[in-house]
Protein backbone atom coordinates (compact mmCIF):
# COMPACT_ATOMS: atom_id res chain seq x y z
CA UNK A 1 0.00 0.00 0.00
CA UNK A 2 2.81 2.23 0.76
CA UNK A 3 4.80 1.03 -1.74
CA UNK A 4 1.83 1.97 -4.44
CA UNK A 5 1.33 5.48 -3.34
CA UNK A 6 5.25 6.24 -3.02
CA UNK A 7 5.36 4.48 -6.46
CA UNK A 8 2.62 7.35 -7.83
CA UNK A 9 4.30 9.92 -6.20
CA UNK A 10 7.52 9.64 -7.79
CA UNK A 11 5.56 10.76 -11.17
CA UNK A 12 4.70 14.24 -9.49
CA UNK A 13 7.18 16.14 -10.15
CA UNK A 14 6.70 15.24 -13.68
CA UNK A 15 3.19 16.21 -14.12
CA UNK A 16 3.85 19.14 -12.01
CA UNK A 17 6.58 20.04 -14.50
CA UNK A 18 4.21 19.34 -17.29
CA UNK A 19 1.54 21.28 -16.08
CA UNK A 20 3.58 24.66 -15.21
CA UNK A 21 5.13 24.29 -18.57
CA UNK A 22 1.41 24.28 -20.68
CA UNK A 23 0.43 27.06 -18.51
CA UNK A 24 3.66 28.89 -18.84
CA UNK A 25 3.59 28.17 -22.34
CA UNK A 26 0.09 29.64 -22.49
CA UNK A 27 1.03 32.77 -20.77
CA UNK A 28 3.94 32.98 -22.91
CA UNK A 29 2.23 32.70 -26.41
CA UNK A 30 -0.92 35.25 -24.93
CA UNK A 31 1.97 37.79 -23.98
CA UNK A 32 4.06 37.68 -26.89
CA UNK A 33 1.10 37.90 -28.93
CA UNK A 34 -0.56 40.78 -27.19
CA UNK A 35 3.57 42.24 -27.34
CA UNK A 36 3.49 42.08 -31.19
CA UNK A 37 -0.13 43.31 -31.54
CA UNK A 38 1.17 46.34 -29.70
CA UNK A 39 4.45 46.70 -31.75
CA UNK A 40 2.77 46.38 -34.90
CA UNK A 41 -0.11 48.96 -33.98
CA UNK A 42 2.01 51.30 -33.04
CA UNK A 43 3.83 51.35 -35.93
CA UNK A 44 0.46 51.23 -38.06
CA UNK A 45 -0.89 53.98 -36.07
CA UNK A 46 2.62 56.22 -36.74
CA UNK A 47 1.86 54.78 -40.44
CA UNK A 48 -1.10 56.89 -40.07
CA UNK A 49 0.16 60.05 -38.77
CA UNK A 50 2.40 60.38 -41.99
CA UNK A 51 -0.52 60.11 -43.86
CA UNK A 52 -2.44 62.21 -41.81
CA UNK A 53 0.49 64.65 -42.35
CA UNK A 54 0.75 64.06 -46.13
CA UNK A 55 -3.20 65.29 -46.44
CA UNK A 56 -2.78 68.13 -44.08
CA UNK A 57 0.45 68.88 -46.33
CA UNK A 58 -1.49 69.02 -49.76
CA UNK A 59 -4.70 70.24 -47.96
CA UNK A 60 -6.31 67.72 -49.82
CA UNK A 61 -10.30 68.03 -49.62
CA UNK A 62 -11.20 64.42 -49.38
CA UNK A 63 -14.82 64.90 -48.86
CA UNK A 64 -15.29 66.75 -52.60
CA UNK A 65 -12.31 64.67 -53.80
CA UNK A 66 -13.32 62.61 -57.08
CA UNK A 67 -13.38 58.70 -56.46
CA UNK A 68 -10.41 58.73 -59.11
CA UNK A 69 -8.08 60.86 -57.23
CA UNK A 70 -8.92 59.23 -53.94
CA UNK A 71 -7.84 56.05 -55.52
CA UNK A 72 -4.84 57.52 -56.66
CA UNK A 73 -3.51 59.37 -53.60
CA UNK A 74 -4.02 55.98 -51.86
CA UNK A 75 -2.52 53.77 -54.31
CA UNK A 76 0.65 56.21 -54.27
CA UNK A 77 0.83 55.82 -50.55
CA UNK A 78 3.78 53.41 -49.34
CA UNK A 79 1.65 52.30 -46.56
CA UNK A 80 -0.78 51.05 -49.28
CA UNK A 81 1.77 48.86 -50.33
CA UNK A 82 2.80 45.17 -48.57
CA UNK A 83 -0.17 43.57 -48.06
CA UNK A 84 -1.72 46.77 -45.91
CA UNK A 85 -5.34 47.63 -46.57
CA UNK A 86 -5.66 51.81 -46.12
CA UNK A 87 -9.26 53.21 -45.98
CA UNK A 88 -10.50 56.45 -45.98
CA UNK A 89 -14.02 57.07 -43.62
CA UNK A 90 -16.22 59.77 -43.67
CA UNK A 91 -16.90 60.32 -39.85
CA UNK A 92 -20.42 59.78 -40.72
CA UNK A 93 -19.48 56.57 -41.84
CA UNK A 94 -19.24 56.70 -45.65
CA UNK A 95 -16.11 54.78 -46.85
CA UNK A 96 -14.42 57.45 -49.79
CA UNK A 97 -11.33 54.98 -50.29
CA UNK A 98 -10.00 51.83 -50.02
CA UNK A 99 -6.72 50.46 -51.52
CA UNK A 100 -7.66 46.94 -51.72
CA UNK A 101 -11.30 47.28 -53.05
CA UNK A 102 -12.71 48.82 -56.32
CA UNK A 103 -15.11 51.46 -56.55
CA UNK A 104 -17.66 49.30 -57.56
CA UNK A 105 -17.15 47.43 -54.34
CA UNK A 106 -16.83 50.42 -51.80
CA UNK A 107 -19.88 51.49 -52.98
CA UNK A 108 -21.38 48.38 -52.32
CA UNK A 109 -19.84 48.79 -48.52
CA UNK A 110 -22.23 49.82 -45.82
CA UNK A 111 -22.10 52.32 -43.51
CA UNK A 112 -19.03 52.08 -41.50
CA UNK A 113 -19.83 54.17 -38.41
CA UNK A 114 -20.58 51.75 -36.00
CA UNK A 115 -16.95 49.40 -36.59
CA UNK A 116 -15.37 49.55 -33.24
CA UNK A 117 -11.41 50.80 -34.37
CA UNK A 118 -14.38 53.69 -36.06
CA UNK A 119 -15.80 54.78 -32.98
CA UNK A 120 -13.03 54.71 -30.88
CA UNK A 121 -10.85 56.58 -33.56
CA UNK A 122 -13.81 59.09 -33.67
CA UNK A 123 -14.20 59.37 -29.55
CA UNK A 124 -10.72 58.85 -28.53
CA UNK A 125 -8.49 59.77 -31.59
CA UNK A 126 -6.93 56.00 -32.21
CA UNK A 127 -9.12 52.71 -32.14
CA UNK A 128 -8.04 49.37 -32.63
CA UNK A 129 -9.82 46.40 -33.19
CA UNK A 130 -9.28 42.89 -34.49
CA UNK A 131 -11.88 40.87 -36.45
CA UNK A 132 -13.39 39.64 -39.71
CA UNK A 133 -13.46 41.87 -42.67
CA UNK A 134 -16.68 40.18 -44.42
CA UNK A 135 -16.04 42.37 -47.45
CA UNK A 136 -12.11 40.65 -48.40
CA UNK A 137 -12.90 37.76 -45.95
CA UNK A 138 -10.12 37.57 -44.01
CA UNK A 139 -9.20 38.30 -39.85
CA UNK A 140 -7.58 42.11 -39.90
CA UNK A 141 -6.11 43.75 -37.10
CA UNK A 142 -7.67 47.64 -37.64
CA UNK A 143 -6.22 50.62 -36.13
CA UNK A 144 -7.94 53.89 -37.00
CA UNK A 145 -6.63 57.14 -36.57
CA UNK A 146 -9.41 60.73 -36.27
CA UNK A 147 -8.16 63.13 -39.41
CA UNK A 148 -9.24 66.13 -38.53
CA UNK A 149 -9.09 68.75 -41.71
CA UNK A 150 -9.64 72.61 -42.19
CA UNK A 151 -13.63 73.12 -43.59
CA UNK A 152 -14.16 73.43 -46.87
CA UNK A 153 -16.06 75.92 -48.72
CA UNK A 154 -19.36 73.75 -48.91
CA UNK A 155 -19.49 73.57 -45.24
CA UNK A 156 -19.19 69.81 -45.01
CA UNK A 157 -18.24 67.46 -41.88
CA UNK A 158 -14.35 67.58 -42.24
CA UNK A 159 -13.35 65.50 -39.86
CA UNK A 160 -12.56 61.77 -41.36
CA UNK A 161 -10.76 58.36 -40.03
CA UNK A 162 -7.89 56.93 -41.81
CA UNK A 163 -7.55 53.42 -41.00
CA UNK A 164 -4.91 50.70 -41.72
CA UNK A 165 -5.36 47.19 -41.45
CA UNK A 166 -2.71 44.49 -41.55
CA UNK A 167 -3.94 40.56 -42.20
CA UNK A 168 -4.01 38.75 -38.82
CA UNK A 169 -2.05 36.02 -39.71
CA UNK A 170 1.18 37.96 -40.61
CA UNK A 171 0.73 38.94 -37.17
CA UNK A 172 0.31 35.74 -35.91
CA UNK A 173 3.06 34.76 -38.39
CA UNK A 174 5.13 36.95 -36.46
CA UNK A 175 3.72 35.71 -33.32
CA UNK A 176 5.18 32.45 -33.94
CA UNK A 177 8.60 33.69 -35.47
CA UNK A 178 9.59 35.38 -31.94
CA UNK A 179 8.13 32.36 -30.57
CA UNK A 180 10.24 30.40 -32.48
CA UNK A 181 13.54 31.83 -32.01
CA UNK A 182 12.49 31.84 -27.99
CA UNK A 183 11.86 28.42 -28.17
CA UNK A 184 15.24 27.21 -30.37
CA UNK A 185 17.25 29.72 -27.91
CA UNK A 186 15.46 28.05 -24.99
CA UNK A 187 16.31 24.58 -26.43
CA UNK A 188 19.89 25.62 -27.32
CA UNK A 189 20.63 26.84 -23.98
CA UNK A 190 19.14 23.66 -22.46
CA UNK A 191 21.05 21.83 -24.83
CA UNK A 192 24.00 23.42 -23.92
CA UNK A 193 23.15 23.12 -19.84
CA UNK A 194 22.23 19.73 -20.43
CA UNK A 195 26.11 18.84 -21.93
CA UNK A 196 27.63 20.76 -19.81
CA UNK A 197 26.41 19.36 -16.34
CA UNK A 198 26.55 15.81 -18.54
CA UNK A 199 30.51 16.69 -18.59
CA UNK A 200 30.67 18.50 -15.32
CA UNK A 201 28.73 15.34 -13.99
CA UNK A 202 31.50 12.39 -16.00
CA UNK A 203 33.85 14.67 -14.28
CA UNK A 204 32.80 14.49 -10.51
CA UNK A 205 32.14 10.73 -11.26
CA UNK A 206 35.62 10.23 -12.43
CA UNK A 207 36.79 11.88 -9.42
CA UNK A 208 34.43 10.86 -6.83
CA UNK A 209 35.52 7.30 -8.56
CA UNK A 210 39.09 8.01 -8.41
CA UNK A 211 38.69 9.10 -4.83
CA UNK A 212 36.90 6.08 -3.40
CA UNK A 213 39.48 4.03 -5.31
CA UNK A 214 42.52 5.86 -3.00
CA UNK A 215 39.77 5.51 0.29
CA UNK A 216 39.30 1.86 -0.43
CA UNK A 217 43.09 1.36 -0.81
CA UNK A 218 44.11 3.38 2.15
CA UNK A 219 41.45 0.96 4.12
CA UNK A 220 42.44 -1.86 2.70
CA UNK A 221 46.28 -0.85 3.76
CA UNK A 222 45.39 0.59 7.14
CA UNK A 223 43.08 -2.27 7.99
CA UNK A 224 46.51 -5.02 6.81
CA UNK A 225 48.37 -2.95 9.13
CA UNK A 226 46.27 -2.94 12.05
CA UNK A 227 45.84 -6.98 11.39
CA UNK A 228 49.71 -7.43 11.14
CA UNK A 229 50.32 -5.09 14.11
CA UNK A 230 47.41 -7.12 16.07
CA UNK A 231 49.22 -10.77 14.92
CA UNK A 232 52.83 -9.19 16.14
CA UNK A 233 51.60 -8.36 19.51
CA UNK A 234 49.68 -11.79 19.86
CA UNK A 235 52.78 -13.30 18.63
CA UNK A 236 55.40 -11.41 20.90
CA UNK A 237 53.10 -12.17 23.74
CA UNK A 238 53.23 -15.87 23.08
CA UNK A 239 57.17 -16.15 23.19
CA UNK A 240 59.05 -17.18 25.84
CA UNK A 241 62.27 -15.68 25.52
CA UNK A 242 64.15 -13.13 23.41
CA UNK A 243 65.24 -15.52 20.94
CA UNK A 244 62.01 -16.23 19.59
CA UNK A 245 60.85 -12.60 19.70
CA UNK A 246 63.86 -12.20 16.96
CA UNK A 247 62.29 -14.33 15.01
CA UNK A 248 58.79 -12.92 15.46
CA UNK A 249 60.01 -9.46 14.81
CA UNK A 250 61.98 -10.94 11.81
CA UNK A 251 59.26 -11.68 10.21
CA UNK A 252 56.48 -9.07 10.86
CA UNK A 253 58.05 -6.06 11.21
CA UNK A 254 59.60 -5.99 7.60
CA UNK A 255 55.67 -6.44 6.49
CA UNK A 256 55.25 -2.85 7.85
CA UNK A 257 58.23 -1.05 7.25
CA UNK A 258 59.29 -2.69 4.00
CA UNK A 259 62.94 -1.69 3.27
CA UNK A 260 63.80 0.14 7.26
CA UNK A 261 66.60 -1.69 9.18
CA UNK A 262 65.37 -1.84 12.82
CA UNK A 263 66.69 -2.93 16.15
CA UNK A 264 65.58 -2.99 19.47
CA UNK A 265 68.38 -2.79 21.99
CA UNK A 266 67.96 -3.74 25.45
CA UNK A 267 69.00 -1.90 29.19
CA UNK A 268 72.02 -4.02 30.88
CA UNK A 269 71.19 -4.58 34.87
CA UNK A 270 74.00 -2.49 35.61
CA UNK A 271 72.17 0.47 33.54
CA UNK A 272 75.62 1.15 31.90
CA UNK A 273 75.06 -0.38 28.56
CA UNK A 274 72.46 -1.16 25.87
CA UNK A 275 72.86 -4.04 23.74
CA UNK A 276 71.02 -5.14 20.53
CA UNK A 277 68.80 -7.98 21.31
CA UNK A 278 66.08 -7.87 18.21
CA UNK A 279 66.51 -7.00 14.59
CA UNK A 280 64.69 -6.81 11.18
CA UNK A 281 65.42 -5.86 7.52
CA UNK A 282 68.83 -7.56 7.93
CA UNK A 283 71.32 -7.02 10.33
CA UNK A 284 71.56 -4.12 12.29
CA UNK A 285 74.38 -1.86 10.59
CA UNK A 286 75.38 0.26 13.25
CA UNK A 287 76.82 -0.88 16.72
CA UNK A 288 75.70 -3.83 18.53
CA UNK A 289 76.63 -2.52 22.23
CA UNK A 290 76.22 1.11 23.44
CA UNK A 291 76.82 3.32 26.29
CA UNK A 292 73.32 5.69 27.31
CA UNK A 293 75.36 8.52 26.33
CA UNK A 294 75.69 7.43 22.76
CA UNK A 295 71.59 8.05 22.03
CA UNK A 296 70.54 11.48 21.98
CA UNK A 297 66.79 10.06 22.64
CA UNK A 298 68.14 8.45 25.65
CA UNK A 299 69.51 11.93 26.93
CA UNK A 300 66.43 14.01 25.82
CA UNK A 301 64.03 11.28 27.33
CA UNK A 302 61.68 11.44 24.15
CA UNK A 303 61.92 10.65 20.44
CA UNK A 304 65.00 11.71 18.33
CA UNK A 305 64.92 11.55 14.26
CA UNK A 306 68.37 12.54 13.10
CA UNK A 307 67.33 14.56 10.19
CA UNK A 308 64.70 17.25 10.66
CA UNK A 309 63.92 20.86 9.67
CA UNK A 310 65.77 22.23 12.06
CA UNK A 311 68.79 20.13 12.81
CA UNK A 312 71.10 17.38 11.72
CA UNK A 313 72.03 15.60 14.64
CA UNK A 314 72.74 11.43 14.21
CA UNK A 315 73.50 9.82 17.27
CA UNK A 316 77.15 8.63 18.15
CA UNK A 317 76.08 4.80 18.17
CA UNK A 318 75.46 5.21 14.48
CA UNK A 319 78.61 6.96 13.87
CA UNK A 320 79.53 5.63 9.96
CA UNK A 321 75.87 6.35 9.03
CA UNK A 322 74.55 9.47 9.14
CA UNK A 323 74.10 9.72 5.89
CA UNK A 324 70.55 7.94 6.64
CA UNK A 325 67.81 9.08 8.70
CA UNK A 326 67.60 7.51 12.07
CA UNK A 327 64.89 7.43 14.42
CA UNK A 328 65.31 6.28 18.01
CA UNK A 329 62.09 5.87 20.83
CA UNK A 330 63.19 5.10 24.44
CA UNK A 331 61.02 2.17 25.26
CA UNK A 332 59.72 2.21 28.61
CA UNK A 333 57.91 0.00 31.05
CA UNK A 334 56.64 0.95 34.44
CA UNK A 335 58.09 4.24 34.53
CA UNK A 336 61.86 2.88 33.91
CA UNK A 337 63.77 2.85 30.51
CA UNK A 338 64.10 -0.79 29.40
CA UNK A 339 65.61 -0.66 25.96
CA UNK A 340 65.44 1.84 23.13
CA UNK A 341 63.67 1.38 19.27
CA UNK A 342 65.60 2.07 16.47
CA UNK A 343 65.00 2.80 13.00
CA UNK A 344 67.56 3.40 9.85
CA UNK A 345 66.59 4.42 6.56
CA UNK A 346 69.06 4.37 4.19
CA UNK A 347 68.50 7.16 2.04
CA UNK A 348 68.94 5.04 -1.49
CA UNK A 349 66.48 2.68 -0.25
CA UNK A 350 63.58 4.19 1.60
CA UNK A 351 62.14 7.37 3.72
CA UNK A 352 60.90 8.10 6.70
CA UNK A 353 57.60 9.32 6.36
CA UNK A 354 55.15 10.59 9.15
CA UNK A 355 53.05 7.53 8.13
CA UNK A 356 56.45 5.25 9.17
CA UNK A 357 56.50 7.50 12.36
CA UNK A 358 53.35 6.97 13.42
CA UNK A 359 54.31 3.23 13.06
CA UNK A 360 57.42 3.40 14.71
CA UNK A 361 55.89 4.68 17.79
CA UNK A 362 52.92 2.29 18.00
CA UNK A 363 55.57 -0.36 17.34
CA UNK A 364 57.93 0.99 20.19
CA UNK A 365 54.62 0.31 22.13
CA UNK A 366 54.37 -2.85 21.44
CA UNK A 367 57.92 -3.95 21.40
CA UNK A 368 58.56 -2.41 24.97
CA UNK A 369 56.05 -3.93 26.70
CA UNK A 370 56.87 -7.33 25.13
CA UNK A 371 60.19 -7.02 26.45
CA UNK A 372 59.15 -6.07 30.02
CA UNK A 373 56.93 -9.30 29.34
CA UNK A 374 59.79 -11.36 28.82
CA UNK A 375 61.61 -9.48 31.58
CA UNK A 376 59.15 -10.19 33.79
CA UNK A 377 58.65 -14.17 32.48
CA UNK A 378 62.28 -14.73 32.86
CA UNK A 379 62.62 -13.45 36.11
CA UNK A 380 59.85 -15.43 37.57
CA UNK A 381 61.27 -18.61 35.45
CA UNK A 382 64.36 -17.66 37.34
CA UNK A 383 62.99 -17.40 40.39
CA UNK A 384 60.71 -21.04 40.19
CA UNK A 385 63.84 -22.61 38.67
CA UNK A 386 66.85 -21.40 40.73
CA UNK A 387 68.31 -21.36 44.16
CA UNK A 388 68.45 -17.67 45.16
CA UNK A 389 71.77 -17.83 47.57
CA UNK A 390 74.16 -19.83 44.73
CA UNK A 391 72.07 -18.92 41.53
CA UNK A 392 72.11 -22.57 40.66
CA UNK A 393 69.01 -24.40 39.47
CA UNK A 394 67.13 -25.87 42.12
CA UNK A 395 65.66 -29.36 42.97
CA UNK A 396 62.88 -29.00 41.14
CA UNK A 397 64.87 -28.11 38.06
CA UNK A 398 66.96 -31.20 38.70
CA UNK A 399 64.62 -33.77 38.67
CA UNK A 400 62.77 -32.06 35.37
CA UNK A 401 66.09 -31.77 33.77
CA UNK A 402 66.72 -35.58 34.89
CA UNK A 403 63.69 -37.11 33.36
CA UNK A 404 64.02 -35.19 30.23
CA UNK A 405 67.75 -35.45 29.82
CA UNK A 406 67.24 -39.72 30.71
CA UNK A 407 64.43 -39.86 28.10
CA UNK A 408 66.71 -37.84 25.93
CA UNK A 409 69.47 -40.63 25.99
CA UNK A 410 66.99 -43.76 26.28
CA UNK A 411 66.03 -42.40 22.61
CA UNK A 412 69.54 -41.52 21.38
CA UNK A 413 71.23 -43.99 23.14
CA UNK A 414 73.72 -41.54 24.51
CA UNK A 415 75.48 -41.23 27.69
CA UNK A 416 74.16 -39.72 30.75
CA UNK A 417 76.01 -38.76 33.54
CA UNK A 418 75.10 -37.69 37.37
CA UNK A 419 77.41 -36.38 40.06
CA UNK A 420 76.34 -35.72 43.09
CA UNK A 421 78.32 -33.61 45.68
CA UNK A 422 78.19 -32.91 49.13
CA UNK A 423 80.89 -30.47 50.78
CA UNK A 424 83.09 -31.78 53.46
CA UNK A 425 82.82 -31.11 57.31
CA UNK A 426 80.47 -28.11 55.80
CA UNK A 427 79.32 -27.84 59.27
CA UNK A 428 82.27 -26.50 60.75
CA UNK A 429 82.79 -23.45 58.59
CA UNK A 430 79.13 -22.33 60.14
CA UNK A 431 80.25 -23.15 63.36
CA UNK A 432 83.81 -21.41 63.08
CA UNK A 433 82.86 -18.76 61.42
CA UNK A 434 79.00 -18.16 61.79
CA UNK A 435 76.57 -18.91 59.05
CA UNK A 436 77.67 -15.53 56.89
CA UNK A 437 80.49 -17.27 56.10
CA UNK A 438 79.09 -21.14 55.27
CA UNK A 439 76.96 -18.88 52.67
CA UNK A 440 80.06 -17.46 51.37
CA UNK A 441 81.65 -20.54 50.47
CA UNK A 442 78.43 -22.45 49.22
CA UNK A 443 78.61 -18.79 46.89
CA UNK A 444 82.14 -19.86 45.88
CA UNK A 445 81.40 -23.46 45.01
CA UNK A 446 78.22 -22.33 43.27
CA UNK A 447 80.57 -20.04 41.18
CA UNK A 448 83.66 -22.72 40.92
CA UNK A 449 81.00 -25.11 39.82
CA UNK A 450 79.66 -22.75 36.55
CA UNK A 451 83.25 -21.79 35.66
CA UNK A 452 84.61 -25.43 35.17
CA UNK A 453 81.15 -27.12 33.66
CA UNK A 454 80.33 -27.39 29.96
CA UNK A 455 77.23 -25.44 28.30
CA UNK A 456 75.29 -28.73 28.45
CA UNK A 457 75.79 -29.43 32.00
CA UNK A 458 73.73 -28.24 34.10
CA UNK A 459 74.88 -27.71 38.31
CA UNK A 460 71.94 -27.68 40.78
CA UNK A 461 71.80 -27.02 44.27
CA UNK A 462 69.69 -29.98 46.02
CA UNK A 463 69.41 -28.52 49.63
CA UNK A 464 72.28 -27.71 51.89
CA UNK A 465 75.57 -27.96 50.86
CA UNK A 466 74.55 -31.05 48.61
CA UNK A 467 75.27 -30.07 45.04
CA UNK A 468 74.44 -32.21 41.55
CA UNK A 469 75.87 -32.04 38.25
CA UNK A 470 73.87 -33.33 34.92
CA UNK A 471 76.51 -34.25 32.18
CA UNK A 472 74.31 -35.05 28.84
CA UNK A 473 76.22 -36.79 26.04
CA UNK A 474 78.96 -37.54 29.07
CA UNK A 475 80.50 -41.28 29.93
CA UNK A 476 81.80 -42.86 32.40
CA UNK A 477 85.29 -41.13 31.72
CA UNK A 478 84.86 -37.97 30.93
CA UNK A 479 82.39 -37.68 34.16
CA UNK A 480 85.05 -38.89 36.27
CA UNK A 481 87.46 -36.65 34.58
CA UNK A 482 85.60 -33.75 35.13
CA UNK A 483 84.67 -34.95 39.02
CA UNK A 484 88.48 -35.45 39.78
CA UNK A 485 88.73 -32.08 38.40
CA UNK A 486 85.69 -30.56 40.83
CA UNK A 487 87.40 -32.27 43.59
CA UNK A 488 90.49 -30.70 42.71
CA UNK A 489 89.50 -27.50 42.58
CA UNK A 490 87.85 -27.11 45.61
CA UNK A 491 90.52 -28.26 47.25
CA UNK A 492 92.13 -25.36 45.70
CA UNK A 493 89.87 -22.82 46.52
CA UNK A 494 91.71 -19.85 48.58
CA UNK A 495 88.58 -18.70 50.87
CA UNK A 496 89.08 -15.98 52.43
CA UNK A 497 85.98 -13.71 53.84
CA UNK A 498 86.33 -9.85 54.92
CA UNK A 499 90.51 -10.88 55.04
CA UNK A 500 90.00 -13.77 57.33
CA UNK A 501 91.17 -16.94 55.57
CA UNK A 502 88.66 -20.13 56.25
CA UNK A 503 90.77 -22.92 55.26
CA UNK A 504 90.72 -25.40 52.89
CA UNK A 505 87.61 -26.90 51.62
CA UNK A 506 87.03 -30.53 50.18
CA UNK A 507 84.24 -32.22 48.35
CA UNK A 508 82.77 -35.68 48.18
CA UNK A 509 81.65 -37.01 45.02
CA UNK A 510 79.59 -39.97 43.70
CA UNK A 511 79.38 -40.54 40.23
CA UNK A 512 76.66 -42.81 38.00
CA UNK A 513 76.27 -43.15 34.38
CA UNK A 514 73.24 -44.23 32.25
CA UNK A 515 73.29 -46.75 30.11
CA UNK A 516 76.08 -48.36 31.95
CA UNK A 517 73.75 -48.76 34.64
CA UNK A 518 70.51 -49.27 32.83
CA UNK A 519 68.03 -47.81 35.75
CA UNK A 520 65.76 -45.17 35.67
CA UNK A 521 66.22 -41.88 36.85
CA UNK A 522 65.69 -43.05 40.54
CA UNK A 523 67.90 -45.50 40.35
CA UNK A 524 70.79 -43.65 38.72
CA UNK A 525 70.39 -41.12 41.66
CA UNK A 526 70.52 -43.61 44.00
CA UNK A 527 73.55 -45.47 42.63
CA UNK A 528 75.16 -41.99 42.49
CA UNK A 529 74.59 -41.04 46.08
CA UNK A 530 75.47 -44.33 46.94
CA UNK A 531 79.04 -43.50 45.22
CA UNK A 532 78.90 -40.31 47.01
CA UNK A 533 78.46 -42.12 50.66
CA UNK A 534 81.12 -44.42 49.39
CA UNK A 535 83.57 -41.40 49.07
CA UNK A 536 82.60 -40.00 52.10
CA UNK A 537 83.12 -43.55 53.94
CA UNK A 538 86.48 -43.85 51.81
CA UNK A 539 88.06 -40.75 53.46
CA UNK A 540 86.11 -37.75 51.53
CA UNK A 541 87.88 -35.04 49.19
CA UNK A 542 87.25 -37.74 46.68
CA UNK A 543 85.33 -38.88 43.61
CA UNK A 544 84.05 -42.13 43.41
CA UNK A 545 82.11 -43.95 40.05
CA UNK A 546 79.60 -46.21 40.80
CA UNK A 547 80.29 -48.61 37.99
CA UNK A 548 84.05 -48.41 38.21
CA UNK A 549 84.66 -51.48 40.51
CA UNK A 550 87.36 -50.33 43.46
CA UNK A 551 89.86 -51.80 45.68
CA UNK A 552 88.35 -51.36 49.32
CA UNK A 553 90.16 -48.84 51.33
CA UNK A 554 90.53 -48.08 54.74
CA UNK A 555 87.93 -45.89 56.00
CA UNK A 556 88.60 -42.75 58.41
CA UNK A 557 85.65 -40.90 59.41
CA UNK A 558 87.72 -38.25 61.28
CA UNK A 559 89.69 -37.10 58.19
CA UNK A 560 89.24 -34.00 56.93
CA UNK A 561 89.63 -31.26 54.24
CA UNK A 562 93.44 -31.66 54.08
CA UNK A 563 93.53 -36.05 54.38
CA UNK A 564 92.42 -36.14 50.33
CA UNK A 565 92.16 -39.66 48.97
CA UNK A 566 93.46 -40.03 45.67
CA UNK A 567 90.86 -41.47 43.19
CA UNK A 568 90.84 -45.18 43.06
CA UNK A 569 89.82 -46.38 39.17
CA UNK A 570 89.51 -49.93 38.76
CA UNK A 571 92.11 -51.81 36.92
P1 LIG B 1 79.92 -34.31 56.00
O1 LIG B 1 81.32 -34.22 55.60
O2 LIG B 1 79.60 -35.65 56.61
O3 LIG B 1 79.02 -34.04 54.89
O4 LIG B 1 79.74 -33.28 57.11
P2 LIG B 1 78.86 -32.00 57.08
O5 LIG B 1 79.14 -31.16 58.21
O6 LIG B 1 79.04 -31.35 55.76
O7 LIG B 1 77.43 -32.59 57.09
P3 LIG B 1 76.09 -32.21 57.78
O8 LIG B 1 74.97 -32.75 56.96
O9 LIG B 1 76.13 -32.72 59.17
O10 LIG B 1 76.01 -30.68 57.82
C1 LIG B 1 75.49 -29.91 56.85
C2 LIG B 1 75.35 -28.55 57.39
O11 LIG B 1 75.15 -27.59 56.40
C3 LIG B 1 74.17 -28.40 58.33
C4 LIG B 1 73.71 -26.98 58.13
O12 LIG B 1 73.96 -26.22 59.27
C5 LIG B 1 74.53 -26.50 57.00
N1 LIG B 1 73.71 -25.80 56.04
C6 LIG B 1 72.73 -26.33 55.29
N2 LIG B 1 72.22 -25.37 54.49
C7 LIG B 1 72.91 -24.20 54.74
C8 LIG B 1 72.86 -22.88 54.24
O13 LIG B 1 72.08 -22.56 53.38
N3 LIG B 1 73.74 -22.01 54.76
C9 LIG B 1 74.65 -22.32 55.69
N4 LIG B 1 75.51 -21.41 56.14
N5 LIG B 1 74.71 -23.55 56.19
C10 LIG B 1 73.88 -24.49 55.71
MG1 LIG C 1 75.29 -33.11 53.74
MG1 LIG D 1 78.55 -32.31 53.98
Amino acid sequence: MMATSLNRLQYLPIVTLALSMMIGGYYFHTTVESWTTRIVSGYMSSLLDDVAHQVQDKQLDLYDMPQPEIDTFIDNLSQSRFGQRFTVIHSEGLVLGDSQLSNREIRALGNHSDRPEVISALTGNVGISKRHSDSINQDLLYVAKKLELPPDEHGHDTNYVIRLAMPLTSITGMTKDIELIFFALMASSFAVLICSSWFSNRKIFAVVKYEREQQEQRIEKSTRKIELLHQLANMLAACNSIKEAQVVVADIIPRLLGDINGCVSIMRESRNQLEVKLDWGGDWPASQVYVPNDCWALRKGKFHLSHEKHHNLTCSHMSGHENGTTMCIPLTAHGNTVGMFHLYSNPQTAQVTEETKQLAFTLAEHLGLALANLSLQEKLRSQAMRDPLTGLYNRRFFEETMDAEWSKSNQDNSPLSLLMLDLDHFKRFNDNFGHDAGDYVLKEVANLLTRCIGETQVACRLGGEELAVICPNTNIESSLQLAQLLVDEVRDLHLDMKGLSLGQLGVSIGVCTFPDLNGSTDEIVKAADTALYQAKDDGRSQAIHSQIKREPTKLNANDGPSEVLPLKKSE
